[in-house]
């Protein structure tokens, strides 16, 4: 399947991993838009949020708690936000399933 997050779970194309488990794959964004800004995306191919089944919704579970481990693991204590993109206008340009972790900055609500 020609998925680029497909292509990094796989190792076809190199990411910075920085977390993993059975699940989930978390890698440093290539265009970071915070201090810190980590993509954390299920192994499984999912295209995107409005995909999201009864069948398949336990990988957002297990996204989010591999979010709380790597904000404990890397003192993300002051807060962070977690963005998910869904279709054109949503602005997500990767189809595959995926979360932004963001922080180490003071991040403006509401978003533009
Ligand atoms: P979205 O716009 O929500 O679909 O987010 C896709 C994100 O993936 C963007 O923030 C990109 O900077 C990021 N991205 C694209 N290619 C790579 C890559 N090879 N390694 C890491 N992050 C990437
Ligand atoms: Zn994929």
């Amino acid at each position: 399947m020609d998925c680029l997050f497909c292509k990094i779970v796989s190792g076809e194309i190199p990411s910075k991993k920085m977390f993993e488990n059975d699940d989930v794959l978390a890698f440093y964004d290539i265009d970071p838009q915070a201090p810190f800004h980590v993509i954390v995306i299920p192994k499984a191919h999912i295209s995107g949020a409005n995909k999201i089944n009864s069948e398949n919704s336990i990988v957002v579970a297990k996204v989010f708690e591999a979010i709380a481990i790597i904000a404990k693991e890397n003192n993300l204590e002051n807060g962070f936000r977690v963005v998910n993109n869904c279709g054109e206008d949503g602005g997500q340009t990767v189809n595959h399933l995926h979360f932004h972790l963001l922080a180490r900055r003071n991040l403006s609500w509401p978003p533009g």
